[in-house]
């Protein structure tokens, strides 16, 4: 596997491409989110605002509550004279008194001694009510006295007492059983219901999202609409954060939290709760929050996602590809992977200049080779002759000695030396000298030979021919041949004693062994062509043996 090949997984670059991407949309997420944010709030605000508008509206009905009891409080005072010795028409009036009006649920008609002397209800009567301070307020002042929520005596509910003297005379003193003062039991549980109705949509009255508390000075509910449950409970208003829209828990049952409107202390120590639950009012806003939120990270993914595709399909892949193809053009040879164009933009002006340089360095390469053939060719090469070189020759006796090393097989090496050349040269001058040479050299070639003989001219006028697989025997009949192909050209030398050019031929031949080596072999033929010039030139020495004296050449004898 290639190094390019190693980073098919998502790289730098990709990762580089959605860490951008991710940040360049993180201002508009933020955005969305703060967006979403502002508005949940504003929300929250307006429905603070529209809680605290029903309370003022609450305050208002209380008030009108009140001014309506205290008109109807007014009895005439024949009627109270009358009802008075008649306790049975006393109560009914009384009762009728109840009847009229929506939030008194009873009344009483108090003697100057704050003792009960008829109820609406029948009963009671009696009672001594003279410690009560609405009751001892209601005597002294011309107005309604508001007393306190306290338990109804005839009824376990919680009511808001109020009292009203019949006449001024009723604070002074007289007789004890004498009407003074009649008092009323308010409803605050349908002070509740009727404004919760008021401020309620009529659509959602079966399940209202406002809800109306009644609570005292201790925030202890006295009433509540529609969930009378919670009363007793005291809700704990704090805060729960700055803004324009405050935010308040019903800390005792651990509840929801809740948007409140509050009014002022009425009269009586009451206040009026207006509730709404924070999280039906941001439901919406939420719902939307998210949603715009699950777009936004939608929108995010799908854009890195898709930048990262296309960074890859774009850049990153045909980059690899060039990463590829230098590899291969390192290892040497034609890439494959080269990517083909159009590629995109800029991309396909680097794929065009790859291009080019990978057959630019092809071509060079190709030349390169060309000349090193070349070099080589020469550097084994004769010039004169264009037979092989010294160098050429030891290169394949050393290949040969070694092959014979392992297959057993004997090497055979000629040494071919002309005969008195120097006279030649002396005679016919150098440039014929070198013709001579030329022909000698064609004439050894020429002699048939295997494919693996190698002819070679070692220096001057001395050559040499191997022959692998050849021994003595073998060696020594190839350099026959050799000596009787150059007389055979029938060289005109007339300071030979042969009167032709002629050569003396050495040949030796061995089976390579780990001790012996090819120099040795060499120095062999060497020695019996010394000894071939030594017995007389124009004949074959095999290792000291002389194989042929020819006759003296025909042409000699012509002379
Ligand atoms: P021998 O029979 O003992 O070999 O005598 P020789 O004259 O051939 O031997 P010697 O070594 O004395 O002389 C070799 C001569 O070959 C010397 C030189 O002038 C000649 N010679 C060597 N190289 C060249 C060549 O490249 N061209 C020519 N024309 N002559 C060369
Ligand atoms: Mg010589
Ligand atoms: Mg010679």
């Amino acid at each position: 596997m290639t190094r390019a090949q190693g980073s098919r997984r998502l790289g730098g670059v990709g990762l580089a491409v959605a860490g951008f991407i991710l940040l360049a949309l993180l201002p508009t997420v933020l955005l969305a989110w703060w967006y979403a944010g502002a508005s949940r709030e504003e929300v929250v605000s307006r429905a603070a605002e529209r809680l605290a508008q029903g309370a003022r509206l609450g305050s208002g009905l209380y008030h009108q509550m009140l001014l309506a009891v205290e008109r109807s409080l007014a009895l005439e005072p024949a009627m109270v004279s009358l009802a008075s010795v008649d306790h049975d028409s006393c109560s009914a009036l009384l009762q009728r008194e109840v009847d009229s009006h929506p939030f008194v649920m009873s009344s009483l008609l108090v003697g100057r001694d704050g003792r009960v002397i008829c109820a609406s209800s029948g009963r009671g009567r009696g009672v001594d009510l003279s410690d009560r301070p609405y009751i001892q307020r209601a005597r002294e002042q011309d107005s309604l006295s508001v007393g306190e929520p306290v338990l109804a005596r005839t009824s376990p509910i919680l009511v808001l007492p109020v009292a009203r003297r019949l006449s001024p005379t009723a604070a002074l003193p007289g007789p004890g059983d004498e009407p003074a003062i009649v008092a009323s039991a308010l409803d605050l549980d349908g002070l509740a219901r009727r404004l919760g109705e008021i401020v309620t949509d009529p659509s959602s009255l079966e399940d209202p999202a406002t809800g109306v508390l009644v609570v005292d000075r201790d925030y202890r509910i006295v009433a509540a609409w529609p969930d009378h449950a919670r009363k007793g409970q005291t809700i704990a208003l704090r805060p729960e954060r700055d803004g324009r829209a405050a935010i308040y828990a019903v800390h005792d049952d651990g509840g929801p939290e809740l948007i409140v409107g509050l009014s002022q202390l009425l009269t009586g120590g009451i206040r009026l709760v207006l509730t709404e639950r924070l999280a039906e009012v941001t439901k919406p806003a939420d719902a939307r929050f998210r949603d715009v939120l699950a777009v936004m990270m939608g929108v995010v993914l799908l854009g890195a996602g898709m930048a990262v595709f296309a960074a890859r399909r774009i850049v990153v892949l045909p980059l690899l590809a060039l990463a590829r193809a230098a590899e291969e053009v390192e290892e040497g040879g034609r890439p494959t992977a080269l990517p083909r164009g159009p590629l995109f933009g800029e991309l396909e002006t680097l794929r065009r200049a790859f291009s080019s340089m990978v057959e630019e360095i092809l071509r060079r390469e190709a030349s390169l080779s060309e000349v090193n053939r070349r070099l080589a060719d020469l550097a084994e090469r004769d010039p004169l002759t264009g037979i092989a070189n010294r160098r050429a020759f030891d290169a394949a006796l050393a290949q040969a000695w070694e092959r014979g090393r392992a297959t057993g097989e004997p090497v055979g090496v000629l040494i071919i030396d002309v005969d008195h050349f120097k006279w030649f040269n002396d005679t016919y001058g150098h440039l014929e000298g070198d013709r001579c040479l030329v022909r000698v050299a064609t004439a050894l070639a020429s002699v048939s030979l295997r494919p693996n003989d190698l002819v070679a001219r070692l220096g001057g006028e001395e050559f040499a021919i191997l022959l692998p697989g050849a021994d003595a025997e073998g060696a020594g009949k190839v350099g026959e041949r050799v000596r009787a192909a150059v007389a055979d050209l029938l060289i005109l030398h007339e300071r030979s004693p042969h009167g032709i050019v002629t050569v003396s031929v050495g040949a030796a031949a061995a089976v390579p062994t780990t001790l012996g080596d090819a120099k040795a072999l060499l120095a062999a033929a060497d020695r019996a062509a010394y000894a071939a010039k030594a017995g007389g030139r124009n004949r074959v020495v095999v290792d000291g043996r002389v194989t042929s004296q020819p006759a003296r050449p025909a042409v000699l004898e012509a002379r």
